[in-house]
């Protein structure tokens, strides 16, 4: 089996959830590049190194986090330290079964994550894939959308596979105009683009998953995965060739979170592995029905039924 090494590039967060016992919260990690980057540790054999690139604080939180990642088995050497931040945080509510979320995340180290151009060299240095978002993207300066882009334009120069989920929240961006030029410009250095229809369609407009798909290769991808939901997946491939294929049904679906991020997990260990596009969509779907069958981000359980 092929030896190889992926980074995963963005922001993971502090999650505090309340337990059921008043006054008591419960704290974990989850991001949508983490939750990725979870997965594919756990869909892949030891030969495969998982690395998570980020930045975060020197502070005890901070710590906790880069444990976290370590006990996790992700690799955490290109995982900045700087001195003034911290890592961001959320409060989730549950009211009705329904969860809302409280954000802290000005002081967030993740934010500078590419502003050293020479770490983040260093961190593709040697990778054969990269894979990171929209939100990624979204949490950076101008200056430092640029030189990421530039750096995983010149890692695909080099033979690298960068993989980009557009992950489109436009609370994250200043208007829904700029998210979208700055997402295209991201899909132009993309080999494969793993959208999801339903928030292509709310915000470029897209009439079904085909006109997505083909939006995303006009602007420079090479291939595009559509997830959408418990619809069919569309795939098309580097000379415009279209599939559709089905996914299970799940018969209770518990908590949504992670859905598109443990799919885009599930295929790329699969495809990495050497399944075609059809048995790697499979598995896909299989993992993310999984992790939607109960609650959170991170689910243990669907990492270890195959
Ligand atoms: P995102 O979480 O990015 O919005 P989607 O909702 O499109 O992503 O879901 C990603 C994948 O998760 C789908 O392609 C499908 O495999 C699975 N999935 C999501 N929702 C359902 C559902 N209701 N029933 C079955 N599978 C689902």
């Amino acid at each position: 089996m092929k030896m190889g090494r992926i980074v995963s590039i963005g922001e993971c967060m502090g999650e505090l959830s309340e337990t059921g016992s008043p006054g008591m919260l419960s704290m974990g990690f989850a991001g949508d590049t983490l939750n990725t980057a979870y997965y594919l540790r756990h869909g892949l054999g030891e030969d495969w190194q998982v690395d998570y690139v980020s930045a975060v604080g020197t502070d005890g939180l901070s710590d906790r986090m880069v444990e976290f990642l370590k006990s996790e088995g992700i690799g955490t050497s290109h995982v900045r330290r700087l001195p003034d931040k911290t890592i961001g945080l959320y409060y989730i509510t549950l009211k009705d079964g329904e969860r809302s979320f409280t954000y802290w995340r000005n002081d967030s180290a993740a934010k500078r994550l590419a502003s050293d151009p020479e770490a983040l060299n260093r961190a593709l240095e040697g990778a054969d894939l990269a894979y990171w978002s929209g939100i990624t993207l979204a949490i950076l300066s101008n200056q430092d959308r640029l030189a990421l882009i530039e750096a995983l334009g010149q890692f695909a120069g080099k033979g690298g596979t960068v993989v980009f989920d557009p992950n489109l929240r436009p609370r994250l961006w200043d208007n829904p105009e700029t998210m979208r030029g700055w997402v295209h410009r991201a899909a132009a250095v993309s080999d494969l683009c793993l959208p999801s229809f339903e928030d292509e369609a709310t915000w470029f407009g897209d009439a079904d998953p085909a006109a997505t798909a083909k939006r995303y290769q006009a602007e420079g991808a090479r291939r595009v995965i559509v997830k959408n939901g418990s619809e069919d997946v569309t795939s098309a491939g580097s000379s415009g060739e279209l599939s559709r294929f089905s996914v299970p049904s799940v018969e209770h679906v518990v908590d949504t979170t992670a859905a598109g991020d443990s799919f885009n997990a599930g295929y790329l260990a699969a495809e990495l592995n050497g399944a075609s596009i059809e048995n790697a969509v499979a598995a896909a779907a299989r993992l993310a029905g999984r992790v939607i069958g109960a609650r959170g981000a991170l689910v243990p359980d669907a990492v270890t039924q195959a």
